[in-house]
Order: C-alpha cells, then sequence, then structure tokens
C-alpha cells in the first residue's frame, strides 16, 4: 500500500491501449494490496466423467506451493453421464470447487459465459477440463499477468495433435475470419486464456446472445500478451465437436464479426451488370454485322441455373443474418443454472 499511495497522480492516467505494454497502472492493480490474490479457474463440462479427477489432480500439483488462491469453477453442461455426480462430490469435499450446473446442454461458448459469470477472481482463467489446456501454464499466466498485462493466452506452437483435416479447415477460418472481420484474433489462440477482473467485468457487460468467444475475448481490447505451447491430445474421453458442430460454429463466428457476406452481393451484382452490358453489346454487333442466329439453348440454361443459385445463396445468407437478428431480438438468457453446487453461499 505505502509506496503506491506515493506514486504520482499522472501515472493513473496512463492510456491503455491493445497489445501494449503493460501500464504502471495495471502493474500497481497488480501487487502492494497485502492479501494474495483469487485465481478463478472456469471448466466447461460436457460428459467429461473420465476427465474431471484427473483435472483437478493436475490443477493440485501445479498449484500446490502457489502463492495466491484459487477456485474452480466447472460447469456441467447437461451431462448425460455421471459428470453431475463427480462435480457435486468434488465441490462437497472442498470449499474452492464450486459446480454450475446448467439445466440442459447450452453448448461451451454459453457454459464458458456461464463460468465466467460466476467466478470471483482477481483474474479468471478459462480451460478445457480434457487437460488439451496444459495446466503448468497457469503460473506462467499468473506471472505475466503480474507483470501487468490483463490478457495472456495459450498461443498453440503447432497442431500436431488434431487431424491433417482439422488443421486445413482451421487455419482456413482464421484467415477468412481475420481479412472479413475487424476485429482480429490470434490464429494460434484458442479459449484458454487469463482475463484481468476489469476485462471480464466488460466480456459479462457484453450482451448478445451469440457468444462467440474467442471473437468477444479479442473484441474487448487491453493489453494482451501470448505464452507458447504445445497442445497434447485429450486426457481420456472423446472429443465433443464433429465437423457439423464445428461448421456451425465457424457460421455463428463471421455472422457475429462480419457484415462482409451481406454486403459482397452489392458488388458482385455490380460486376454481372456491367458483364452483362458488355455482353448485350457484343451481341447487338454480333447480330448487325452477322445477321439473326439462335442457337444457344446450352448456354442459356446454365446462365439461369448460375444466377437462379446465387439468387439463392444471397437470400440464404440474409437469412442466416435474419435468424441471428431473431436470436436476439428475442433476449432469451444465454443459460439457465438449475443448481449451484459447493462454495461460499452468499452469492
Ligand atoms: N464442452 C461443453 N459443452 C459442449 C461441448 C464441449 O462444455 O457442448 C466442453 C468440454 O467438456 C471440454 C471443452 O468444452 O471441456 C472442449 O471440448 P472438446 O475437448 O470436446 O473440444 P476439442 O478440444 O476437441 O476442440
Ligand atoms: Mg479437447
Amino acid at each position: 500500500m505505502g509506496a503506491d499511495a506515493l506514486r504520482p497522480r499522472r501515472e493513473m492516467l496512463a492510456p491503455v491501449t491493445e497489445h501494449s505494454k503493460p501500464t504502471k497502472m495495471a502493474i500497481a492493480a497488480r501487487s502492494d494490496n497485502g492479501a494474495p490474490p483469487l485465481i478463478s479457474i472456469v471448466a466447461p463440462c460436457y460428459n467429461e466423467s473420465e476427465t474431471v479427477d484427473l483435472f483437478v489432480g493436475a490443477i493440485d500439483k501445479i498449484l500446490a506451493d502457489a502463492d495466491f488462491v484459487s477456485e474452480i469453477i466447472f460447469v456441467d453442461d447437461g451431462s448425460s453421464d455421471d459428470t453431475r455426480e463427480r462435480l457435486s462430490r468434488l465441490a462437497a469435499s472442498r470449499d474452492n470447487i464450486r459446480a454450475v450446473v446448467l439445466s440442459r446442454n447450452f453448448g461451451k461458448e454459453a457454459a464458458l459465459t456461464a463460468g465466467v459469470d460466476h467466478a470471483r477472481g482477481d483474474a479468471v482463467i478459462v480451460m478445457d477440463v480434457d487437460l488439451q489446456d496444459p495446466p503448468e501454464l497457469v503460473l506462467d499466466f499468473v506471472r505475466k499477468w503480474r507483470d501487468g498485462y490483463d490478457v495472456v493466452y495459450a498461443a498453440r506452437e503447432d497442431r500436431q495433435s488434431d487431424t491433417a483435416a482439422k488443421r486445413a479447415t482451421a487455419n482456413w477460418f482464421y484467415r477468412l475470419f481475420n481479412k472479413m472481420s475487424a476485429i482480429k484474433i490470434p490464429e494460434n489462440a484458442g479459449d484458454y486464456r487469463l482475463m484481468d477482473r476489469r476485462v471480464v467485468e466488460h466480456i459479462k457487460a457484453l450482451p448478445e446472445r451469440s457468444r462467440f468467444m474467442k471473437g468477444l475475448f479479442a473484441w474487448v481490447g487491453f493489453n494482451s500478451v501470448g505464452v507458447p505451447y504445445v497442445r497434447p491430445e485429450r486426457a481420456a474421453g472423446e472429443s465433443k465437436f464433429n465437423f457439423w458442430k464445428l461448421w456451425n460454429f465457424a457460421i455463428d463466428g463471421f455472422t457475429s464479426f462480419s457484415t462482409a457476406p451481406l454486403r459482397v452481393w452489392t458488388y458482385f451484382g455490380l460486376l454481372i451488370a456491367v458483364a452483362s452490358i458488355l455482353y448485350a453489346m457484343v451481341i447487338i454487333l454480333q447480330t448487325l454485322i452477322f445477321g439473326i442466329d439462335v442457337p444457344g439453348y446450352a448456354s442459356l440454361l446454365v446462365f439461369i441455373l448460375f444466377f437462379g443459385s446465387i439468387q439463392m445463396i444471397s437470400v440464404g445468407i440474409l437469412g442466416e443474418y435474419l435468424a441471428r437478428l431473431f436470436a436476439e431480438v428475442k433476449q432469451r438468457p444465454i443459460y439457465i443454472v438449475d443448481d449451484i453446487i459447493g462454495g461460499p453461499q452468499n452469492g
């Protein structure tokens, strides 16, 4: 406290910019207040009965002699196996473990939102429960956070643990996303990250129902830094994401952060209009020079089918946005809590 009180006032006004060095204000906020900070670890679980105990074991080992206090917030995202029972047992056995049980499966993004909403830490770490997000990084995250960074994310060095097809589609997704959206998301970052309390408060204040968390994390900004790591295989159980789920997830991402798919049709239409006028001129000239000649059944058919499908695609894209607008307008909650097990019961 003492040293902090003596800092000149103007340092408190230091600007906070994206990807800048930590400000003195941020550094000061992480120290000098006596009590060790509370770090919340948020882990969404969907049918993870095989991994939750492994997860707690790994976290305990890493944090055995940490100089900060921690809590684990599990979110049971409507599991149909015995994940809920296992989480209840864990939550009952210790007061730094809580389980937020959702009323059904709302999806990972909603589960993450629920976990972040229930975390009380000075910093919040979100991570998968299958140990693909290595717990060792937690210590690096906290170190960087104490250095004054507001966001510390895990940057995977390679994707060897993914199949070639998943690697290729992920690459393609990030490249396209970053081209189309004004908000850039780091290509090699997943959800695994630490966020300072003030970042968390901004994320919590975002009202949208469509929770593309990677995008929202990037959207709020603040100074961030990556910690490189190699992503291991799942500790047990299997991935909850198939191709179709990932495809829909990608569409959610694009439509939440870019209007380019809506606007591209205007330009496409203009281009085709110009091409049509040129083609009409060619036909007029041909007729004037060579007289009337009416073959062209095949080319006519191709043009009709082509423009028919282009129109359907553009209407379909309108529909994607309309459907999302509909979901936002309805203002349904992002998730519903069935039960909260364990932890301090005062909030
Ligand atoms: N998950 C969730 N709800 C879902 C799907 C997944 O909470 O509907 C959780 C899952 O339990 C895990 C994390 O999200 O902790 C990542 O899922 P997974 O490991 O299956 O994804 P992958 O690593 O294969 O991308
Ligand atoms: Mg996984």
